[in-house]
This record gives structure tokens, C-alpha cells and sequence, in this order.
């Protein structure tokens, strides 16, 4: 297509097509197609530090992280020395090991849970977090946001029917209206909606579960005070606070988005859900809280959960060493880099007269292709997905790979150094100029 124009893409076009043959979309996880942006996805062969090199030789600064994980940068030498040693000794056992203790203290001494259950995924994750919710309050309503994404569980594929306190309909084909017509769908950073519908449905509500900071609309930081409000009303009503941190989580800072509210505040969510970040690149995510919640679960409890690979020694492994080289100076190194391509990146597209905003909770932000403060999805729903197309494309041959899709985190790694950094801002004005154009 014309917008390849400037790289060479054959080998990512040749893939694509065989890929197309034998999967629906030609990729594994529908926002990896560039659908919403048009294109030839790039096949990526390797990867090394802030740099993915694709099979036709290109070589990007890498804005998506793995959609968050990669916090050390690729291939960190650390992390592949950890793992290839635990290779060594097999790749599954299907018994306790040592490493998912010592990642599941490691957890447990950075955020707020007590106690914590390894899966797979973060759709797994939260999936299990409601169930127990359900199974330990006996009650059966959960309540969301709009624009926050959970995974693809089925009850939390849902958005607003008609507004406020209006039971979901499923977002999408395959989930049954009954799968959603117990979930709550509201908009974030609201209170009043909030205090409504627990005031009409208090005593029906198993819990609350929102992204400790959603990052997936975009990111949309809680109004100050708001993950505190949402904590105190599950409370009062014996509902529980579900936090989904699977984004989040040892990525806005050290200790998640808990570590810039709850931690200061003095409050803790009974549910936490993780992922991403604390696998280091591998399946591994988690579902940790409360100890007297977590204890409803099997085999101490009457709450059913499990999984052959959950706790695989290879992705502890990777987890825990990518979590014992996340220090302060990680995250100071995040804050910085982050606050020069902010910086860039308004300055470019203030100049070519394009509106935008950038949001940011802790080391995590994104740029919103509309004008004024998006702190809800009808507010983001704004957003000039044309001028981000154009805008990413003009990156993308200029080598830097930000996410397809106009609604997410631009992710960056203790990697991005400064011939990294550089890179992206070499690309910003012209890039901006194209989304200008459209
Ligand atoms: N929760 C949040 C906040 C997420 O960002 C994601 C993934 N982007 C998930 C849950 C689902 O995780 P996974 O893709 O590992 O199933």
C-alpha cells in the first residue's frame, strides 16, 4: 500500500498474506493487524534493548513494550542469563517450585496484597478475581467502567446499554446476554454515578474492578481521590474493591498505580489483579489480596480455580529477575525519558496546529488526539483516529513503532536511551505535519 512507501516490507507483506491463510486476521491478538491504522503489519524477528528488527531488516525504537512488559528493555542480559539457566533444569513440572515463592514475596512486598495466585494471563486474572469476589460476598453484580478492559471475560465484555445503572449488554457477539446482564457498566471518575448505583444495587454488588488507572482508553489518570472513594463505597456497601494493576503493575511506578494513591493514602484494594511487567516477557500474571479473601480459594476454599502451566517455573524465572532489576533508578530513568518525548511531542504538534492532549499517571502516559482533559470514554471516543493514522504511519517509516491504535499507553523501557529518545524525537515534527494533513 502507498502508506509502506518509505520501507522495504516485502518479507512483513509475505508473511501477512500466509499468516491471513491460516489465522483469522493474520495475527494473534486483533490490535497487532494495524486495523485501525491501515498497513502491513511488520513481522518482528528480533529485538534488542529499546529496537525490535523486523524480517525485512528495519529497525524501530519500540513504543509498545509487548504492550507494556518489556520494562528492562529487550533481551536484557540479566534476564535471559536467569532463564536460560531455568530452561536447563525443564520447562514444567506440574508441582510447587521454589521461583513462584520467591515471586509471589517479591509481590507481596511491593504492593499491597497479603497473598497471591499465579495464572497465565491477565484475562485470567481477572476472571478468577470475580469469581472469587462472587463466591466470598455471595452476591452476584459486578461493576465496571466504560473503556476500562479487563481481558476478554466474558461478563466484562460489556458496555453501557443506555447509561447509569443500566445492566450491559455484551460487547460483542459470543458472550450471552446472561454472562453480562450482571455487570454494571458506569463512567469513570464519576462519584455521583457510582453513589447511584450502589445506592439502588448495594446489597446485590460483588464488587468494583477498574483498571488502578486505565490505560486503556488512553491513559486516564483517577481524579485525585477517586480509587480512594471507590475503595471507602465497596466497603461501606460489603462490596469489593477490585484493582486491576495488570498494566499498571510495576510499571507507574515501583508499586503500581497503588504506590502513587493507596500507599500514600492509607487504603489498600481486597482484590489486585497483575500481569504483564511481573512475567518479563512470558505468560505469567496474578490475582493476589486480602488474605481472608484469598483464602476462599481452592484448595483452602470452596472457590474453584486452577491451571497446568500457572506458576511456570521459566516465567517466575523471567518475572522475578525483570522485578529484582526494577529499582528506583528504572523508574526514575521511565520519568525522564517520558517527560522529553511529552515534551517533543506536544511541541510538534502544537506547531503543525494539532490538537491533542497528553495524560500521564506516574511513568505512564499517552497522547490523545483530541483537544481539552479526557477523563472518561466519552470524553477519549473524541479522539481524530484519521490524524493518529497518518501520525503513526509517519513514525513508523521514520523508525519508531508506536501502538496501533489511538487508545494506548505509549510504552518505554530502561533501554530507551538516549540515541532511542533521539530517534523519536527526530520523527515527531514530520510526523505531526502528516497528521496535520489529514
Ligand atoms: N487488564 C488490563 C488492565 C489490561 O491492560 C489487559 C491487557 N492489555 C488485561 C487485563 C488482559 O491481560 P491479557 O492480555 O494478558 O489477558
Amino acid at each position: 500500500s502507498p502508506r509502506d512507501a518509505l520501507l522495504q516490507t516485502d518479507a512483513s507483506a509475505a508473511l501477512f498474506d500466509r499468516a491471513r491463510a491460516v489465522t483469522p486476521g493474520g495475527v494473534n491478538s486483533p490490535v497487532r493487524a494495524f486495523n485501525a491504522v491501515g498497513g502491513t503489519p511488520r513481522f518482528i524477528r528480533s529485538a534488542q534493548g529499546a529496537w525490535l528488527r523486523d524480517v525485512d531488516g528495519n529497525e524501530y525504537v519500540d513504543l509498545i513494550c509487548s504492550w507494556g512488559p518489556m520494562l528492562l528493555g529487550h533481551a536484557h542480559p540479566e534476564v535471559l542469563e536467569a532463564v536460560q539457566a531455568a530452561v536447563a533444569r525443564g520447562t514444567s513440572y506440574g508441582t510447587p517450585t521454589e521461583p513462584e515463592v520467591e515471586l509471589a514475596e517479591e509481590i507481596v512486598s511491593r504492593t499491597s496484597v497479603e497473598k497471591v495466585r499465579f495464572v497465565s494471563s491477565g484475562t485470567e486474572a481477572t476472571m478468577s478475581a470475580i469469581r472469587l469476589a462472587r463466591g466470598f460476598t455471595g452476591r452476584d453484580v459486578v461493576v465496571k467502567f466504560a473503556g476500562c478492559y479487563h481481558g476478554h471475560v466474558d461478563a466484562l465484555l460489556a458496555s453501557a446499554g443506555s447509561g447509569l445503572a443500566t445492566f450491559a449488554v455484551p460487547g460483542t457477539p459470543g458472550v450471552p446476554a446472561s454472562s453480562t446482564e450482571l455487570t454494571l457498566v458506569l463512567p469513570y471518575n464519576d462519584r455521583a454515578a457510582v453513589e447511584a448505583v450502589f445506592a439502588e444495587h448495594g446489597d446485590r454488588i460483588a464488587c468494583l474492578v477498574t483498571e488502578a488507572a486505565p490505560g486503556n482508553m488512553g491513559v486516564v489518570p483517577p481524579e485525585p481521590g477517586f480509587n480512594e472513594f471507590l475503595a471507602a463505597t465497596c466497603t461501606r456497601h460489603g462490596a469489593l474493591f477490585v484493582s486491576d494493576e495488570v498494566m499498571t503493575g510495576f510499571r507507574a511506578s515501583r508499586q503500581g498505580q497503588w504506590g502513587l494513591d493507596g500507599a500514600l493514602e492509607g487504603w489498600r484494594p481486597d482484590l489486585v489483579t497483575f500481569g504483564k511487567v511481573m512475567g518479563g516477557g512470558f505468560p505469567a500474571a496474578a490475582f493476589g489480596g486480602r488474605a481472608d479473601v484469598m483464602g476462599h480459594l481452592s484448595p483452602e476454599g470452596p472457590v474453584y480455580q486452577a491451571g497446568t502451566l500457572s506458576g511456570n517455573p521459566i516465567a517466575t524465572t523471567a518475572g522475578l529477575t525483570t522485578l529484582r532489576l526494577a529499582t528506583p533508578e528504572v523508574y526514575d530513568h521511565l520519568t525522564r525519558a517520558g517527560e522529553t518525548i511529552k515534551a517533543a511531542a506536544a511541541e510538534a504538534l502544537t506547531a503543525a496546529g494539532v490538537a491533542h492532549t497528553i495524560q500521564s499517571t506516574g511513568t505512564m502516559f499517552s497522547v490523545f488526539f483530541a483537544e481539552g482533559a479526557v477523563r472518561d470514554f466519552d470524553d477519549a471516543s473524541r479522539t481524530d483516529t484519521a490524524a493518529y493514522g497518518a501520525f503513526f504511519h509517519a513514525m513508523l517509516e521514520r523508525g519508531v513503532y508506536l501502538p496501533p491504535s489511538a487508545y494506548e499507553a505509549w510504552f518505554l523501557s530502561a533501554a530507551h536511551d538516549e540515541r532511542a529518545v533521539q530517534t523519536v524525537l527526530d520523527a515527531l515534527p514530520e510526523a505531526a505535519r502528516a497528521a496535520a494533513a489529514t
